[in-house]
């Protein structure tokens, strides 16, 4: 099957990155999320640490009166010294580690894919080249983490657990101080002129971003942010928040366990195909703006791991059964998440020469027009998990966000959030991914959407 385009049936230039017309709504949006996510993940601290991680309690407080708001504000972590030091500490670590950390670990692990690779061609024409070491970096930290906390003694494995206040406030100074620095450095000093764009509104520019890869030498700020110092504290902080449970408790419950295995599959397997993640819509579509700054310094630590601070103060134990029935659904889960999203990679690096699922797959050729004017050739896959759904990925990863809340009973909404959460980002995504690719691939698309009719769930949606 082979369908190709002209511009006049439907593709345009330039219909790249985020491909949205800024409307008023539009606007209105930007400026409120802008104003208050922050606000929601101080709430949603104090909800775990002073409501036992109820969402409505403080609420009802309010409305009952038996608190004020300057109860809430007195429940606000403080600013401190600590907090600083353990996040400067942790982020020139990170940088270090990115820059300088040499790929060794393929000489042990053969299958690992470090070292350099190249990214997809960016709108502009452009094809950079990554340096892949988040594995080396995941494991040093670790260990650096392990031998200070257990063999030297040098802080408490809690550290994370105790400062976790503080450290709220240091990261949100951080990502505001970073998206300021993104925007300014886009518009005085791009890295690549090209690969920017203005929408027209400033305040969706700052809050979307304007270049696509910003760079300084050989320092890439999408690929470090969005993959570095937040995914790889993920699992450090559940850690701590496993230990924080065991000094207050004297016991670390099935359920916090669970979490840590399966939050710990997750970002493992996103630092063992860290290769992979330079062809996904973050690295490939994304600009860097206040959504990846905040968000990778602030959302991705605090709420991802929501379920481990939800355990500290409402430590469940569930049942056996229960347990292994929630394993099973996030390791399908994953599996499914992983092997769709390989297929993908597979098929675009062998450029569709390979076998999915034992068979030749399906295809169906296109091409598009790139910003600099050229046609360049591409293909749809419409076999495996790519034939059953247009999204199929996404479902596995909805299905792994369900397992993270299941493991925390049924006593309040938070642990459950990161599902809502995901569930809004993700038809969020494929609805704007698939309003983009109907651009780039015109007919070709609609094609594969009359073939694969379902974006998540066959027969449903
Ligand atoms: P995808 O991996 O689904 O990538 C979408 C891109 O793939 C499209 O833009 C298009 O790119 C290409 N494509 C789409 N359909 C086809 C097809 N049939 N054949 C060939 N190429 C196709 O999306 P994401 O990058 O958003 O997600 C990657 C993974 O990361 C997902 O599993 C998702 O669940 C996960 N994720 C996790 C998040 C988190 O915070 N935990 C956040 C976001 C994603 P092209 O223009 O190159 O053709």
């Amino acid at each position: 099957m082979s369908v190709s385009l002209p511009e006049s049936q439907g593709q345009k230039a330039g219909q790249w990155g985020r491909a949205w017309e800024v409307s008023g709504v539009t606007t209105l949006s930007t400026f409120l999320i802008i104003t208050t996510t922050p606000l929601m993940v101080f709430y949603f601290f104090i909800a775990c640490t002073h409501y036992g991680g109820s969402l409505t309690a403080p609420l009802i407080g309010l409305w009952s009166g038996e608190i004020t708001l300057a109860t809430l504000w007195s429940q606000v972590p403080a600013l401190s010294l600590d907090a600083f030091a353990i996040f400067g500490v942790w982020f020139l670590f990170q940088l270090v580690s990115y820059l300088f950390l040499p790929d060794v670990l393929h000489y042990f692990l053969p299958h690992y894919k470090g070292g350099t690779h190249l990214g997809s061609i960016t709108p502009a024409g452009n094809r950079l080249s990554y340096q892949i070491n988040g594995l080396q970096a995941w494991c040093l930290s670790h260990v650096v983490f392990f031998t200070c906390a257990w063999y030297f003694n040098l802080f408490s494995p809690t550290i994370i657990f105790d400062n976790w206040g503080g450290l709220l406030w240091v990261t949100n100074i951080f990502g505001n101080i970073l998206a300021l620095f993104v925007y300014i450095k886009a518009n005085y000093f791009p890295t690549n002129q090209e690969d920017r764009k203005y929408s027209g509104n400033l305040l969706y520019d700052y809050y979307m971003g304007i270049e696509f890869n910003p760079r300084i030498k050989n320092f890439d700020f999408k690929l470090f942010f969005n993959g570095r110092p937040g995914i790889v504290a993920w699992t450090l902080i559940n850690l701590s928040f496993m230990a924080a449970q065991y000094s207050m408790y004297g016991t670390i419950t099935n359920s916090m366990i669970l979490i840590n295995i399966l939050h710990a599959i997750y970002v493992l397997d996103f630092f063992w195909n860290e290769a992979w993640y330079l062809n996904t819509i973050d690295i490939c579509h994304e600009h860097f703006g206040w959504m990846l700054s905040w968000g990778d310094s602030v959302w991705l630590p605090y709420m991802y791991t929501l379920q481990g601070l939800y355990l500290v103060y409402n430590p469940v134990e569930i049942s056996t059964g229960y347990t292994l029935a929630i394993l099973t659904l996030g390791v399908i889960g994953y599996w499914i998440f992983r092997s769709a999203n390989s297929q993908k990679d597979l098929f675009r690096k062998s450029d569709g020469n390979t076998l999915i699922w034992r068979k030749k797959p399906e295809i169906i050729e296109c091409e598009y027009l790139s910003a600099d004017g050229k046609m360049r050739p591409s293909k749809l896959l419409v076999s495996g998990w790519w034939g059953v759904a247009r999204h199929f990925n996404y479902t596995g990863d909805l299905m792994g966000c369900l397992a993270y809340g299941l493991a925390c009973g049924f006593d309040h909404f938070i642990p459950y959030f990161y599902l809502v959460y995901m569930t809004i980002l993700l038809v969020h995504r494929c609805i704007r991914d698939e309003h983009r690719m109907r651009y780039k691939y015109g007919q070709a698309w609609q094609e594969y959407c009359r073939r694969v009719p379902y974006r998540l769930i066959p027969g449903i949606f």
